[in-house]
């Protein structure tokens, strides 16, 4: 599979394993299937508490730990050093690893700096290789990037056809950060889209191929998530076509600029 490369060097593949609401028990299995359909990254976070069930996927998995890419994520209440320091220990313990490819803080805060310089003592000591935000909007990463000895490698935002977010994706290019796509399906509902339906129509492919492929047609990184393995192995199988530059402009037409979900400056964590 195909990797971005960070600012820092570090290669990670295109695309990885979305775990939201896949529970400890289920995590095993769905993980398992990933990693057998092809999957080289995984995408967890301490809110998703499924962090054990992926560790011992992972541990059975007959896979060396240099073979996956792990992404864990730090909550909100994770806002001074010390409680940063407990919470990678305990992702660690919990995914059986002695390194994290990359953390990310889950949600901005009014601690992000103090939660960011913690995180740039775990690179230091190998706990976790790259480090990056979730959810930033360009003030949020202005701010970081003022204050930071390691800028951040990648910012994890909502993303889909329905918005699209260029003004944050052209910020993260101008700055060297890879934009990765939450919830790119949106949650499923963007298959219901009949122009997407027309397209994936024209290349033998389902709307949920065709989002996919957009996404990393524009350099964005993507995590779907699915319980069905079958699905799973869809998800992964967008590198035998492309997009016509005309049906990408329709897809960039149904940006309406409307977030689905919570804005990171009113979620209320
Ligand atoms: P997605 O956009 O990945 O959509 C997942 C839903 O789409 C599931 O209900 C799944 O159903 C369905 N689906 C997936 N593939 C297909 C397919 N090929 N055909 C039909 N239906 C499909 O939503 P998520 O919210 O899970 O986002 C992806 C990942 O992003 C998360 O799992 C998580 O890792 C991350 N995330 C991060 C956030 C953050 O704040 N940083 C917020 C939200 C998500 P089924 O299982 O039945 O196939």
């Amino acid at each position: 599979m195909k990797n971005f490369v960070f600012n820092n060097g570090i290669a990670m593949p295109i695309i990885g394993y979305g775990t939201f609401k896949i529970e400890d028990m289920q995590a095993y299995q769905c993980v398992l299937d990933a990693l057998e359909v092809g999957y080289r990254r995984i995408d967890t976070a301490a809110f998703y508490a499924n962090e054990k069930g992926i560790g011992k996927a992972l541990a059975n998995s007959g896979m060396t730990r240099g073979q996956i890419f792990l992404t864990s994520k730090l909550w909100t209440d994770a806002n001074t050093a010390q409680r940063v320091n407990a919470a990678v220990d305990k992702m660690l313990d919990s995914l059986k690893t002695d390194y994290l490819d990359l953390l990310l803080i889950h949600w901005p805060t009014p601690a992000n700096l103090i939660v960011w310089q913690a995180m740039e003592k775990l690179v230091k000591a190998g706990k976790v290789l790259s480090i990056g935000v979730s959810n930033f909007k360009e003030h949020h990463l202005a701010e970081l990037l003022l204050y930071c000895n390691i800028p951040p490698v990648l910012n994890q935002i909502e993303l889909h056809p329905l918005f699209q977010q260029k003004e944050l994706r052209q910020f993260c290019v101008d700055h060297n950060i890879i934009a990765e796509a939450w919830s790119p399906l949106m949650r499923g509902d963007a298959l219901a889209l009949r122009e997407l339906q027309a397209i994936g129509n024209k290349y033998n492919k389902s709307a949920a191929q065709v989002i996919l492929r957009y996404l990393i047609e524009n350099n964005i990184s993507i995590i779907p998530k699915t319980l069905s393995k079958a699905r799973m192995q869809e998800n992964i199988n967008i590198f035998d076509f492309s997009l016509s530059d005309k049906d990408k402009l329709a897809i960039a037409a149904l940006d309406s600029k409307q977030r689905q979900y919570r804005d990171p400056d009113s979620h209320g964590f």
